[in-house]
């Protein structure tokens, strides 16, 4: 029940988002507020029509209008009217029941559970929220002296008084439960949202929107970890770029270029262990981190992946496009990790100037 109530919640907030955790919170629990009047209003209608007051019931029907327009005052955020509105409504509602069938059924209690609700309810300022807790009371005073002075237009008996009596015991009970309770549950979901953001934008502030891999700002926290002593293994640092990738974009159009460029990824990414790092590090390099390996392993692993490229090739229409790479592998000293970087790259411009296609450790 609980869970799919913070689905509910977490399903309401999407429209949300923008706003601050305080404006969510009361989104919510004034939906909440809502539907339980609402709730509260068809039960009244229903039990009043069984025991046969009909001008009660129709004032339930007309408070169940109102119930709409408390919806759409909610969703339209005018949070202030909405309280407002609410208090009012409860307010001529026990007052005409007053007067009409008397107090003898615990009316008052419905003005109780709304009194609540203007203390848990921030819907406006606490001067607006203290006048209507000053209304509410004195209303309250008021059922008091109609029940003292009037005569109830109708006698609805001691079995139906007992049956509204229930009623309004259940309605304070279960308001005053739910509004105390729904508000950590509300909480909850908030920040269960607030981390989902959070994951979403890190996620996205670190990876290449073209390719999907590791940017290079996610490569330069990687490296803080590792020089911070996070990870404790040995590495090997590799620079692989495409060889005259010039020539695909001066041929094809910078566009398959792009496409040539997320198919590799993609090839590189799953030849790959789950355990190394792949990053785009420039526009057609590529920085790979390959986790426990010793240098002959690493050339080893990404000679296989050298050849799995050169004898792969991207189709786009009728074109078949061939593409090799050079990559260049060196030992990551986790002391000097920028000076290893710097002799992966340099490997890698001897491995372009003595033929490319190749790995040069
Ligand atoms: P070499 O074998 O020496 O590496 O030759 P090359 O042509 O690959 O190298 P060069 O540095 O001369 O050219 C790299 C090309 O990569 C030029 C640039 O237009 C292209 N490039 C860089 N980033 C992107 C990109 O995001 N998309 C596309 N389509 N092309 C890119
Ligand atoms: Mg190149
Ligand atoms: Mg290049």
């Amino acid at each position: 029940m609980k869970d799919r109530l913070k689905a509910f919640f977490y399903s309401r907030l999407s429209h949300y988002l923008p706003y601050s955790d305080d404006e969510k919170y009361l989104y919510l629990i004034s939906l909440v507020a809502c539907s339980f009047i609402t709730a509260m209003h068809l039960v009244c209608l229903i039990i009043h029509y069984a025991i046969n007051v009909l001008p009660i019931m129709f004032l339930c029907v007309f408070a169940l209008l109102i119930d709409i327009l408390l919806f759409w005052f909610v969703t339209k955020r005018r949070y202030k009217i909405f309280g407002i509105l609410l208090s009012v409504i409860v307010i001529i509602h026990a007052i005409f029941s007053a007067i009409y069938i008397g107090t003898g059924n615990l009316i008052m209690l419905y003005l109780f559970v709304t009194l609540m609700m203007q203390m848990i309810i921030p819907y406006a300022s606490i001067r607006i929220r203290g006048m209507m807790v000053f209304v509410l009371w004195a209303a309250m005073i008021a059922l008091v002296m109609i029940g003292y002075h009037m005569v109830p237009i109708k006698d609805i008996g001691e079995a139906s008084n007992t049956i509204l009596s229930l009623f309004n015991i259940h309605l304070a009970f279960f308001g005053t439960l739910i509004q105390m309770s729904i508000g950590n549950t509300i909480r909850g979901t908030i920040a269960k949202l607030n981390l989902a953001k959070l994951k979403e934008s890190k996620h996205e502030a670190n990876t290449d929107p073209l390719t999907g891999l590791f940017n290079r700002r996610y490569a330069e926290e990687i490296f803080r970890q590792l020089s911070n002593g996070q990870h404790e293994q040995l590495w090997c640092v590799a620079m692989l770029d495409i060889d005259d990738f010039k020539i695909v974009n001066d041929t094809y159009g910078h566009q398959v270029g792009d496409g040539v460029l997320v198919w590799l990824s993609k090839i590189i990414s799953t030849s790959l262990r789950r355990t190394d790092f792949v990053f785009r590090w420039g526009g057609e390099e590529f920085l790979i981190l390959l986790k426990d390996v010793d240098i002959s392993t690493a050339s080893y692993l990404l000679e296989k992946l050298r050849v799995k490229l050169e004898s792969e090739s991207f189709e786009i229409g009728n074109k078949t496009i061939n593409i090799t790479v050079t990559i260049g592998v060196a030992p990551l000293d986790l002391e000097n990790i920028k000076e290893s970087i710097e002799a992966s790259d340099r490997l890698l411009y001897q491995g372009k100037n003595s033929g490319k296609n190749k790995v040069a450790a």
